[in-house]
């Protein structure tokens, strides 16, 4: 029997005596660790982490729970390595695309370490400027945001299993609200054992991260009126969590993040073989194969003028041909696998659906697997298909294929262009590749309100620009429509999910005494 990992809830480390869900590795299909939540006192865990977690952080500030992260930060780095080994065992990815998920994780916990301690010693935080409610100026109202007195939730995806904690957890404990997370079971070891660390070293008081291995049964139920739910995952499950009577009736706070069509767009500019060209090609690629396309800011759709169809169709399939697909162990492989055989049948669906509508540019099975058995291992190509009438199809700005699969499609105009992108209806980042800064700034622009990010790839920062799909702590997560509404990152401006807004309305000299920053 494999171990079973340890849940932690209400303060301690809880050993529940179900059989466990098996977690595999993908490429050798052999068992790991298994998780189990079965049993699990759910409304005593969440008491605890309210009252006992979210007092103690609560009586610190934030310059104190910036430090908080600091030390946080101090004792994962060190453990890279294992946390390395869990994530090709467990992920099968290849290092740098461990590396994406895990120093992404250290790297924005970091941050926010950073950008708490410019906050200093306060523990509530100003909202602008205070108002006067009437003539005289001794009477003003003074927004204020308080932490919120609950806990967050965050119900996670799959793909980023320490990213996925660590962004959320920075901003959240950094506002003094305790963490609860439960992690996608797939993948759910590398979050477990960063909690476990970070649990065991006390750098967080009692009660202010738990983490909940195993079945999602029971943990909405266990949500109260000032709490929070930050879900990442399918759109399916979303509308689960949205139609929640603690959602629906408690007013818990709710943010989603769902799937994404993200698009690359060649600017009419482009010629074959420019610089902006060139990036293009490049950026697909890497977005197509980075992680096997499970990022949920991939590339899934490239739209080029119609003349340059057959030309980026050659110069990005010559590309993806060179990508050795495979065992992650195995050093010359630069693409691993995905999460799971389940994950494998849903691309091939994916890749089907999309070729009622979409040629082949390049087979993702024309690549022969390097050591590793195709009958066991989750490995996949990466695909590229073509669509030449994009008006007409309707699966290519629909269909989500969660893996390294793309589809590229011609425009006439630039308001074509932009028209496609939005058929997306709504997505996390759209990329441009031009070298025209008027047509790119207004392009992006005119996409800004329905995609949480425009990524504006130009020669100039050719080698300065953060990629595509990386998502950055400084910059907003998030989008609007199918990508879920909602909004995470953004420095500090995460920090506003974790807090309320309140009007405080008094002489001058109560408004003055506020222990605000
Ligand atoms: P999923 O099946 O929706 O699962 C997401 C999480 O929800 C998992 O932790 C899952 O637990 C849990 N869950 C399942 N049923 C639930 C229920 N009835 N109540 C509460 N929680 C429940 O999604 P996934 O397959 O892991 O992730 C892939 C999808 O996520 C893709 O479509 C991708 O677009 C999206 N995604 C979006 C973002 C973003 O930032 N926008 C990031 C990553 C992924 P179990 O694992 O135990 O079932």
């Amino acid at each position: 029997m494999t171990e079973l990992l340890l849940n932690h809830l209400g303060g301690r480390w809880q050993r529940v005596h179900g059989p466990g869900t098996p977690l595999f590795d993908p490429v050798l299909g052999t068992e790991l660790v298994r998780v189990d939540a079965g049993g699990l006192d759910l409304k005593q865990g969440f008491a605890h982490a309210r009252q006992v977690g979210g007092a103690a952080l609560r009586a610190c500030t934030y310059r104190q729970r910036a430090a908080m992260l600091a030390a946080a930060v101090k004792l994962l780095q060190p453990n890279r390595a294992a946390y390395d080994e869990i994530a090709t065992a467990n992920s099968g990815t290849v290092k740098n695309d461990s590396a994406v998920d895990i120093d992404g994780a250290i790297f924005t916990l970091g941050h926010y370490a950073k950008l708490g301690d410019t906050l200093g010693d306060a523990m509530l935080l100003r909202d602008g400027e205070p108002a006067r409610l009437g003539k005289d100026p001794l009477f003003q109202s003074q927004h204020v945001s308080s932490p919120l007195r609950g806990v967050a939730l965050f119900i996670n995806a799959f793909n980023f299993p320490a990213w996925g904690l660590w962004e959320k957890a920075a901003p959240a404990l950094l506002s003094g609200v305790p963490v609860i997370v439960k992690p996608a079971t797939a993948t759910a070891w590398l979050t477990q054992r960063m909690v476990r660390d970070v649990v065991d070293a006390g750098i967080f008081p009692p009660g202010a991260l738990s983490v909940v291995c195993g079945s999602s049964a029971g943990l909405m139920d266990a949500l109260e009126c000032f709490d929070a739910v930050s879900f990442t995952g399918s759109a399916d499950t979303a509308a689960i969590i949205r139609s929640h009577p603690a959602v629906t009736r408690r007013s818990v706070r709710v943010n989603i993040e769902a799937d994404s069509l993200n698009s690359a767009l060649l600017m009419p500019d482009a010629k074959p073989g420019d610089a902006a060209f060139d990036l293009l090609v490049r950026e697909v690629v890497r977005e197509m194969t980075v992680k096997s396309g499970q990022k949920c800011t991939a590339i899934r759709r490239v739209f080029v003028p119609a003349d340059m169809l057959d030309a980026a169709s050659e110069a990005i399939a010559a590309k993806l041909k060179g990508v050795t697909v495979g065992n992650p162990r195995n050093e010359t492989v630069r693409m691993g696998s995905l999460v799971s055989r389940a994950q494998l049948s849903a691309v091939h669906e994916g890749i089907a659906a999309l070729r009622e509508e979409a040629q082949l540019v390049h087979d993702g099975a024309t690549h022969a697997l390097v050591d590793a058995d195709a009958a066991i291992a989750a490995c996949i190509g990466p695909t590229l298909l073509r669509v030449r009438d994009p008006d007409s199809a309707i699966r290519l700005h629909e269909v989500e294929v969660f893996g390294p699969v793309a589809t590229l499609a011609p425009y006439r105009s630039m308001d074509h262009a932009l028209a496609l992108v939005q058929r997306g209806e709504g997505s996390l980042v759209t990329s441009l590749y031009g070298s025209d800064a008027a047509a790119l700034a207004a392009a992006a622009a005119g996409l800004a309100a329905t995609q949480g990010r425009v990524h504006v790839v130009s020669p100039d920062v050719a080698t300065l620009h953060t990629g595509h799909g990386n998502v950055m702590p400084m910059s907003l997560h998030g989008g609007p429509g199918r990508a879920g509404g909602g909004e995470e990152l953004g420095g500090l401006r995460a920090l506003g999910f974790y807090h309320r807004r309140a009007a405080i309305q008094a002489s001058q000299s109560v408004l003055a005494a506020l222990p605000a920053g």
